[in-house]
């Protein structure tokens, strides 16, 4: 276990220390010249977050995107993420440095599955969660991200059926919080926030007693995190269940010495960027996504240099799935998905 930790600490490091000033200075320069604009989600690697114009999660990256006047658009993460850029920036060139960056969560569920869960359940609503690919956001009647998936919910016709997908801790949450019970939730899961269990969860908060804990809804252990708020073995007031983009916000105003994070471990760095006097720890420090981290210096660098990866996405199917990711933005406080 101290080995997996220290290999990824040591990973980090050695990449900020070889990729230094001139590798910052040439991927801004290549930017401009190609008056393009560099996107990293938050659980990207520091140096790549240190160097991009904006930093964030995916939906919110997504709309920075096709409010810029950039011709193109790099987005530094996974490839739904990018495709969620270019469904909502048809007309700009939109760019990965790897297009082998995928998610085992979007992974889960792809068209023709959700096709024939639909046929089993004529008339239901279909909710999707934004990390899914643009061919299952094309058969989705409406998007939801962590923040508002419970106010998506609500909005529907009480009488109506669910189809919730694809992650099932997030659906398990949303059941919880609205108390409908005839949503049907998909069994996908991120093996990352998976990863970070019960165990995990109850050892770091009985070794870090008076900490805050943050969890995002996508982790195992957000029942866990509830049920030990609901039964006073944590205080309530002091555990939030929180998106990435609520994670930041909280970390700005919170006065706690140490706040207990439970989501990638990427996250760490917006956290303690906004918020230097407070300790955020890790409740699972080997939670790293291997996707996010294929995104390294050398290939953001060749992006800018030979356009490679382009994202393409089927105009027909592009227009479909703008509708279901726009159909929510009204909707609660859509935040910026994971
Ligand atoms: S952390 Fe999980 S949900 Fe996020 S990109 Fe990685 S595999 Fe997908």
């Amino acid at each position: 276990m101290a080995t997996k930790q220290n290999t990824v600490t040591v990973d980090r490091i050695s990449a900020e220390s070889t990729f230094g000033i001139d590798w910052a200075e040439e991927v801004r320069e290549l930017a401009h010249q190609r008056n393009a604009v560099i996107l990293a989600h938050n659980y990207q690697l520091p140096e790549i977050q240190d160097v991009a114009h904006h930093v964030g999660d995916s939906l919110g990256l997504s709309r920075i995107a096709a409010a810029t006047d950039a011709d193109e658009v790099i987005f530094c993460g996974v490839h739904f993420m990018a495709e969620t850029a270019k469904i909502l920036s048809p007309d700009k060139r939109v760019f990965i440095p790897d297009a082998n960056a995928g998610c085992s969560l979007a992974d889960t569920i792809n068209a023709d599955q959700l096709r024939e869960w639909k046929a089993e359940h004529p008339g239901a609503i279909v909710v999707s969660y934004v990390n899914t690919t643009a061919e299952v956001k094309a058969l989705t009647d409406v998007c939801c991200t962590s923040s508002n998936a419970a106010d998506v919910v609500r909005s529907i016709d009480p009488n109506r059926e669910i189809l919730f997908l694809p992650d099932q801790f997030l659906g398990a949450h949303v059941r919880r919080v609205t108390g409908r019970d005839n949503i049907h939730v998909w069994l996908g899961e991120c093996h990352v926030h998976a990863d970070i269990s019960p165990r995990d969860l109850v050892d770091t908060v009985r070794a870090n007693e008076g900490a805050e804990l943050f969890v995002h809804p996508e982790c195992g252990c957000t029942t866990t995190a509830l049920w030990m708020a609901e039964s006073g073995e944590i205080p309530g007031e002091t555990t939030q269940i929180l998106s990435t983009g609520g994670m930041l916000e909280a970390a700005k105003k919170t006065t706690s010495e140490r706040v207990l994070v439970a989501t990638e471990i990427g996250m760490l760095h917006q956290l303690r960027k906004a918020n230097p006097a407070t300790e955020f720890m890790p409740v699972n420090p080997q939670a790293a996504c291997p996707y996010m981290q294929m995104i390294t210096p050398e290939k953001l660098l060749d992006c800018l240099r030979y356009g490679r990866d382009e994202v393409f996405v089927d105009e027909e199917i592009a227009a479909v799935a703008r509708s279901a990711v726009e159909r929510m933005i009204p909707i609660g406080n859509p935040g910026g998905g994971e």
